[in-house]
């Protein structure tokens, strides 16, 4: 199943002690497809969470461990084993409910959570990444700043540099309205707002280039060629997707200048990236006004799949996918393109029921039944 030259990470058995709601399981997962089908409230979620958990460290839908483990209990226990690139691997993590968590690889006791990660790569799609549509301009800022930040350490940096540098330059303007006098000492940190700011806006239209053409391929091969996806960066510093660092540069200082006794007035930085956007279209239309529900969480989902590509663009490898409640909101024609278009990773999906069509498609996948906190290989 491996494709040419590309390596591929696997998960093939998950062990599950008093984790959630399930006191005890053992399962042999698929290489390719693993559907997990149930009705609400049965424990999907918590198998994806706990495939998670051995990505990250932590859960995605709280920082208690103590919620994840099952009630009137002491701890609970993950494992999975697998293979990565062509050698195997196991993780184990220990919840206790009144110390530390323990995390081993390959048997061995880590010593930080920082360490764990890298081991395997993994993507989430879950409802809340319906929010990069719905939510506000933050939400999108928070999930190009996440992605850019996974694959390269000097964003991350840029960006925490920038957000300290905005923190103390919108002191000074709060204090600037007291003492004009301190007018003069707000050139220094211009500088490096401007500096940090430019390292950050660059990196970001770099990304967004790059997640344009893959989210657009993504949404045309889950929608049939049906419709052309688009995103672009919206900066309010007014520079278009080709600008360079020069012209980024002059822009931000004419635009932070000409709107310095504005920026003081309002005791804030009125300009610069921490009040950028990013805008998604389909065929031309901005899909936050214009979109169906069903296109929303399509283009949703195109964006975030992308990842997988970028992902294997920068680390060579796939990682492995986990698609909670996706299906929901997709008519079946698109629930069928997006299996179809999964072919190189190994794909984790909860789904209340698989519907007649799909079940050709599905077939060389695994089927496990969960009904509260039991699961039953079905195929
Ligand atoms: P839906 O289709 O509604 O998303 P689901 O199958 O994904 O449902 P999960 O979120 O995986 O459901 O599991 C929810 C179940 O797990 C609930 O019944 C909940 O009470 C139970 N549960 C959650 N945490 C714990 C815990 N710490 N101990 C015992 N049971 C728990
Ligand atoms: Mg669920």
């Amino acid at each position: 199943s491996l494709k040419t030259g590309v390596q591929q990470v696997f998960i093939n058995k998950l062990k599950l002690i008093n984790f959630r709601n399930y006191s005890s399981l053992d399962i042999m997962l698929n290489d390719k497809l693993n559907i997990f089908i149930g009705n609400n409230a049965q424990g999907k979620t918590n198998i994806i969470e706990s495939i998670y958990l051995t990505g990250f460290g932590k859960s995605f839908r709280t920082n208690k461990d103590k919620e994840l483990i099952k009630t009137s209990n002491d701890m609970a226990y993950v494992k999975i084993q697998g293979k990565k690139r062509y050698s195997e691997f196991s993780i184990e993590l220990r919840l206790w409910n009144n110390k530390n968590k323990e995390i081993k690889t390959n048997g061995i006791s880590l010593t930080k959570l920082s360490e764990l990660l890298g081991n395997i790569s993994l993507v989430i799609f879950s409802p809340e990444d319906l929010r990069l549509i719905k939510g506000g301009p933050s939400e999108r800022r928070r999930f190009i700043d996440r992605e850019i930040s996974h694959i390269n350490k000097k964003y991350y940096y840029n960006i925490m540099s920038y957000n300290k540098v905005l923190f103390q330059r919108n002191n000074l303007l709060k204090n600037i309205s007291y003492n004009r006098k301190l007018l003069n000492t707000i050139d220094i940190w211009n500088e490096k707002l401007i500096e940090y700011g430019c390292e950050v806006i660059l990196k970001r239209i770099e990304f967004i280039n790059r997640l344009n053409v893959l989210s657009r391929l993504m949404h045309r091969k889950i929608t049939e060629g049906r419709e052309n996806l688009e995103v672009k960066y919206l900066s309010n510093i007014k520079v278009n997707n080709k600008a360079t660092y020069d012209e980024i540069y002059e822009s931000f200082k004419t635009k932070l200048q000409a709107k310095i006794e504005n920026d003081i007035k309002r005791g804030f930085t009125t300009i610069g990236p921490h009040k950028d956007d990013l805008g998604i279209y389909i065929d031309d239309a901005d899909i936050r006004i214009f979109g169906s529900q069903g296109q929303q969480r399509t283009a949703a989902l195109s964006l975030k799949l992308s990842e997988i590509e970028i992902i294997k663009g920068e680390i060579g490898e796939y990682p492995i996918l986990l698609l909670d409640d996706v299906m929901s909101e997709l008519d079946i024609n698109r629930q069928k393109f997006l299996i179809k278009s999964l072919k190189n990773v190994q794909t984790f999906i909860t789904i209340t029921e698989i519907p007649e069509l799909m079940a050709p498609l599905v077939k060389e996948g695994s089927i496990f039944k969960i009904s509260k906190g039991n699961v039953i290989k079905y195929r």
